[in-house]
């Protein structure tokens, strides 16, 4: 699995006009390894001879390549994970204390109904959905 999304990301970069470098490559490897958006902090430590500003630097050049999506937490650190198309589609549970991130999937039947009341909701605007978000707020199992 992790050679295919190797080579879907060296597709994706070589689209971009950017070369697939053993920086970029250690920093998906990670991504993909820890299941869990990451924040820069995060990368440090699994990551701890790449500097963090070659790290933000690759980030934002795999983000601007459709590769990489940042996700909101509640505190001041931005976490970083693969985009949706390179993994599956999921949702958040976010701790408000901590910033902690989980990934969650929601049953498919609960992805039907929402998506067929998005429709409907988006029909009468006039609006073309394409995804949708939703993150549930709360406290970690550490900060309860
Ligand atoms: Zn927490
Ligand atoms: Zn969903």
């Amino acid at each position: 699995m992790t050679s295919d999304l190797h080579d879907l990301v060296e597709d994706r970069l070589r689209e971009a006009d950017q070369r697939y470098t053993t920086g970029r490559r250690a920093i998906i490897g990670m991504l993909a390894d820890a299941g869990h958006p990451v924040s820069i902090g995060d990368i440090a430590v699994l990551l701890p001879d790449l500097p963090r500003s070659s790290a933000y630097r690759h980030l934002t050049d795999l983000e601007a390549a459709g590769i990489v999506r940042r996700v909101p937490a509640s505190d001041e650190f931005t976490r970083f994970e693969l985009a949706e198309d390179l993994t599956e589609h999921h949702h958040h549970l976010v701790c408000v204390n901590c910033g902690k991130v989980i990934d969650v999937t929601l049953p498919a039947g609960f992805e039907r109904d929402a998506t067929a009341t998005i429709s409907q909701l988006a029909a009468a605007e006039g609006f073309q959905p394409h995804s949708h978000r939703l993150d549930v707020l709360g406290l970690c199992s550490n900060c309860q």
